[in-house]
This record gives C-alpha cells, structure tokens and sequence, in this order.
C-alpha cells in the first residue's frame, strides 16, 4: 500500500502542530505507525491522499451514522451556507433543533446548542454546580466527557491511551473536587454517596461508555445510581456525546429506561458540523444566561449551517426501522467478528449496543473498566494494522468503540469479516 502522501503531509504537519495533529488520538501514537491524511469520504468509506480505501468503523468518531457525504445533510447544508454563515442573532433553525431534540429526548424540555461535547458537559456541570451549590462531582475510571479540567481525571479515550489519566495544567484543587468510581460498581457507587452524598453537585456518566472501548452497563445500574442521585439531591448527567441517537433514537436514556436531571449531546446531532448541546428539567435550565444567573455564551453556537446538518442528520435517523437496521449490521459484524476469532484460535469478544461496539482481546465478556485495561492491547494494535493493510480502518486505539453507520451494507461487512479471517491468522502465532 503505497502511504508516500501522507507520511509527506504527517513529516509537515509534525513541524507545524503538536504532534501534527489538531486531536490526539488521530496521531496514531496508541497503535504505532503513522496516521493516513483522508482526501475524501463517501459513504462507508475514506480515500486517502494515496488513493487507498478503507472501510470506516471510525465515522469521524461518532457522527456520521448515515454514512460520509449523504446527499440529504449536504444540500442542507449547501442550501443554507447560501443564505450566509453565520448572523449574530437567533435564526429560525436554531427553534426547529430545540424542538426536535425536546420532542426526541424527553427529559430535555429545554436545550441550549454550543460548539462541542467537550462545552457541553462544560456547562452542563456549572448549571449543576450553580443550581445545587455544591461544588463536587462524580464521574467514572474511563469515562471521558471532553478535555474540561475538571473531568482529566481518569480520563479515558486518548487520556486513558497515553497513561495520563490526570493532565498537567490540572490544578489539583479541582481536581479534588472530582471524585471517581469504579463503572458498573453500585456497592462504590453506595459506599461514596454515603460519605460525601450531601456536598455532590453531579454524577456524570456515559450511560454506555464508549471511551474504554464500549462497556455496556449492566442491568439496573443506571436505575440504581437515578434513585442514588435522587435521594442525596444530586443531579444525574447523562453524557451522551456518544450515545445520544447512537444507541437509540432516543439515546441511552430510552434504550435503558431511567431520566436523567440534564444530558449532553454532540457528535450524531451536527451531523458531522461542530455542534454539542446541553439539555434537561425546565427549571434547571431556566436557571441558564440570560434567563438565570449561571453564565454560558457561544459566538457561533446555534450556527445556521450546523443546525442544518444536525437537523438533515436527525431527519434520516428517525426513518421508521433506522435503529433496528442499524443493529442487526452492528450484530452481523461482531458475530462475523468473533467467528473469525474463533477459527483462528484467538481470544476475542465483543459488546454492541445499538451502532456502537467493542473489540476486546479477551476470552471473557468484558464490562468493566478494570477488565477492559487488562486485554491484550499490544494484540489489537497487530490486528488494527493488519486490518489497515487490508483496507478496514478500525478506531486506531483499543479504548474506543467503534461506529456502524447506515451507509455499511451487507458487502462492507462481509469484506470486513474476510479481511478480519486474514488478520487473526496473521496475528495468531
Ligand atoms: N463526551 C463524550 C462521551 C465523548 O465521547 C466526547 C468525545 O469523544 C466528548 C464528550 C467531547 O466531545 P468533543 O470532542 O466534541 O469536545
């Protein structure tokens, strides 16, 4: 496979960006090798500036669940960038994104659209620490909710690739108001309440997490950390960056039954534009600039080209079967996965949810963050680059879950299937 025009772009890039990237894990440190520089992306797939094809299980890490360059969200797009960029004042898209995120989410009666995952759970843990007066958080050992201080701590995703579970430039005072829990842990989850339940401003979680590859949550947890929250008066966040129209057209919160008091969004609701959103009780999110007294701004947020894309994207996704269509692709590819697996004699499971899943090397079913650390990830590293070399691009990490998109057919997943009988060979010995 000839690579020769992006190791010339990556030899640039490295001159003129930290580690000639613009977010880490794109650098391809976790897996080794160098990343390639994509020209172009059209349905299930990436070309890069060599030419080469690749499969994408990546879908710009989230969003594209219809695919690269569907036609839908690009003439929105196309058609509102005509009418200009940007306005300064409240535009009319902006109200259809609110009401069709309040209609699709029903814990959310009311929204407000920022710029990305990382602004809103921002803001969404201010609005919490403004609205309970408390000042402490909660969140889980590789769960990651963007790069704000307060959650680089056991951090996953690319913090939890490179071993820096607390970053520098974190003052520690912060992030002593940051407590961790073990996932899927009620008795921690209990134990830590009990301690310090009356100064908890906020537990935040990734319903499912998809930062330490994907750990679904087992049955009753989300029920029990609800009746948690409610009991000490701490508000339950769900972020679902990841998951919101990911797992189900109604995000983690209707796939698994429980309310959340106020959730993130992003990724899948900009469809494929940088756009996140915060949402939850009215009386919560009334407490939010300019109606309430906790302050949160954004230039471009609620951007009209955005919110066309975002609204094109949700438009398709609430196509009658979208999200059972999207599972059953989810499904054949980790089945076709793990038989792969099986043949070759290498130990490997996987977990799904809806359009997201896991590659664990592993034996075992693995839905804890302690379990996923402990697979063989010098193996995954082997195997992403022998799917690579066969035209499959897998998250280039083994901490991230990977994405289906609606765009995948029966063709792509049988190829992805055939290339993966190639690469457990290869890496078996
Ligand atoms: N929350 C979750 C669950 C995420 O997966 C991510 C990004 O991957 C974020 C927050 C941060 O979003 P962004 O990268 O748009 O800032």
């Amino acid at each position: 496979m000839d690579t020769s025009r992006s190791h010339d772009l990556f030899t640039r890039a490295q001159a003129l960006m930290p580690g000639g990237v613009n977010s880490p894990v794109r650098a391809f440190k976790s897996v080794g090798g160098e990343p390639f520089f994509t020209q172009r992306a059209d349905g299930a797939y990436l070309f890069d500036v060599d030419g080469n094809r690749y499969i994408d299980y990546v879908g710009s890490w989230g969003p594209m669940i219809v695919g690269h360059n569907h036609p839908q969200v690009l003439d929105a797009v196309i058609a509102t960038a005509r009418d200009g960029l940007s306005f300064g004042t409240p535009n009319p898209l902006e109200v259809t994104m609110a009401e069709t995120i309040t209609r699709l989410i029903p814990s959310c009666e009311m929204v407000r659209m920022v710029n990305s995952g990382t602004e809103a759970t921002l803001s969404a843990i201010r609005l919490a620490r403004g609205a309970t007066g408390r000042a402490r958080i909660v969140k889980f050992e590789g769960c990651y909710h963007g790069h704000g201080d307060s959650f680089l701590v056991k951090a996953g995703s690319g913090a939890l690739t490179f071993g820096v579970p607390t970053s520098p430039g974190v003052p520690k005072a912060l992030a002593d108001l940051t407590l961790t829990l073990p996932y899927n842990d009620i008795e921690a989850a209990e134990k830590l309440f009990d301690e310090h339940g009356d100064d908890i401003a906020a537990l935040i979680i990734e319903p499912v997490v998809g930062n330490a590859n994907c750990l679904p949550p087992r049955a009753g947890f989300l029920q029990q950390l609800r009746e948690l929250c409610t009991q000490h008066g701490a508000l339950l966040i769900f972020d679902e960056v990841m998951t919101g129209f990911r797992v189900a057209l109604g995000g983690a919160q209707a796939r698994y039954g429980v309310a959340p008091d106020l959730s993130t969004f992003g990724k899948v609701i900009g469809g494929g534009m940088p756009v996140g959103a915060y949402g939850g009780r009215r009386e919560l999110m009334q407490q939010i600039a300019p109606a309430g007294p906790i302050y949160q701004a954004g230039t471009l947020s609620g951007n009209p080209v955005a919110m066309a894309a975002g609204l094109a994207m949700l438009d398709l996704v609430q196509a009658p079967g979208f999200y059972d269509a999207l599972e059953a692709k989810t499904n054949a590819l980790c089945d076709g996965l793990e038989a792969a697996a099986r043949d070759a004699g290498v130990a490997f499971s996987t977990q799904r949810v809806g359009g997201m899943f896991g590659l664990f090397f592993s034996a075992e079913k693995v839905d804890t963050y302690a379990q996923a650390v402990a697979c063989d990830s010098a193996r995954f590293n082997r195997f992403f680059h022998a799917m690579l070399e066969r035209g499959v691009f897998l998250a280039p990490s083994a901490f991230e879950a990977g994405f289906m998109s609606s765009a995948h057919a029966q063709a792509e997943i049988d190829a992805t299937v055939a290339a993966a009988r190639e690469a457990f060979a290869e890496i078996a010995a």
